[in-house]
């Protein structure tokens, strides 16, 4: 279905004050955003306009109850400089899985990635044509009734904002196990990518990097020993040849990368096993040698190697002889580039000029 999304343009585009090698992380904004609002049980007036404030009551539920939700997702260009989008309708999918569990309206799947491919077709400009950049795209949504008491709201927006960024560089990453504070128990938000997990990360996270580690390993709520993911990504190790990740047992974020990494290492003949895994365990590997990797997966950053995890007093050294998870940022990185056959069918392509 062809929705009707109304569009006024900016009549001067900010795109030609850009340096693309040189992209201040998450402060450089494109002309234009998405917005879709949700009255009386509908979702109306879907428009593109120019990026800009938007005036909100200081009653705004999500201020006060916290519904809020978002996704992260990446543009990018083939060599035909044609864009593309990346699993698309896994982040509508995941969208409302969030909503659903925070109380909120589900969101029209085909307008979800309509709104993302007129917004794209229109803010082509702001794909940087660099090697590993490319335009990060943020779909969020928010209670914007102004109502004081405790129940779901009945107003929403539903806002798409794009942000070029620069390639990643990425250095081996050293990981804080924390076993005072958790990210998610089973039962509550974690596998929701709704706002209130993050802040309640941040001064974990403060801690472990005046430590002088770079991400929290978070460890599950009961026992602090069942490893769930690190910061804002999934997590993989390799152990005597073999794959492991945790499996999702509601307390996980489900990454949209964690489940494409899955594809592309059994597609390269590795074996994948999601299951429960102990830091224990981990350590054991590493000390009697059969540790041979370990990393982080999301959107953001694509694959992250880790160097080192503590735990306790104690540190896991992980070794850096299998570069298997190089490999599968370089298949990832080749299909969202166009480089190589989309064999998984992943890739969403936006056609000249839908605007
Ligand atoms: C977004 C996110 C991820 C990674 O998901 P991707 O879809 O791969 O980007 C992992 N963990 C958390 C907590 C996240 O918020």
């Amino acid at each position: 279905m062809k929705h009707n999304i109304s569009i006024t343009t900016v009549t001067e585009s900010k795109v030609k004050n850009v340096d693309f090698n040189n992209i201040p992380l998450g402060t450089t904004f494109t002309d234009h955003m998405f917005i879709c609002d949700y009255n009386n049980g509908v979702w109306e007036n879907p428009r593109i306009e120019p990026m800009g404030m938007i005036p909100t009551h200081p009653a705004a539920m999500a201020l006060h109850y916290g519904q809020a939700i978002f996704e992260g997702m990446k543009a990018t260009v083939d060599a035909d400089g044609n864009p593309m989008l990346f699993r698309a309708d896994k982040n509508a999918e995941r969208l409302n899985f969030s909503a659903d569990r925070m109380g909120m309206p589900s969101f029209p799947e085909d307008l979800f990635v309509e709104g993302l491919k007129q917004l794209v077709d229109l803010e082509r400009n702001w794909i940087p044509p660099i090697d590993g950049s490319a335009l990060y795209l943020r779909p969020f949504m928010y209670a914007d009734e102004a109502f004081i008491g405790m129940r779901a709201a009945t107003h929403f927006k539903f806002i798409i904002m794009a942000s070029p960024a620069g390639p990643f560089f990425t250095k081996r990453i050293k990981l804080w196990a924390e076993n005072k504070y958790i990210r998610a128990a089973s039962g509550g938000t974690g596998e929701a990518k709704a706002a209130g997990n993050y802040a309640a990360a941040i001064r974990p996270t403060e801690y472990a990097k005046a430590k002088g580690y770079d991400q929290v390993l978070w460890l599950d709520a009961v026992e602090h020993n069942y490893i769930q993911e690190v910061g804002t990504m999934n997590i993989f190790f390799k152990v005597n040849g073999k794959f492991i990740t945790p499996k999702r047992d509601g307390s996980i974020l489900d990454g949209i990368t964690r489940m494409s990494v899955i594809d592309i290492l059994r597609d390269k003949g590795y074996d994948v096993t999601e299951r429960a895994i102990t830091i224990q365990e981990i350590r054991d590997a590493s000390l009697d040698g059969t540790l041979e990797e370990a990393f982080g997966t999301g959107t953001a950053v694509g694959i992250a190697y880790i160097q080192e995890i503590a735990m306790g007093e104690h540190t896991i050294h992980v070794s850096d002889k299998s570069p298997v998870g190089l490999e599968v940022n370089d298949t990832l990185n080749a299909i969202k580039t166009g480089k190589i056959e989309d064999k998984f069918g992943w890739m969403v392509k936006i056609e000249k000029q839908l605007v």
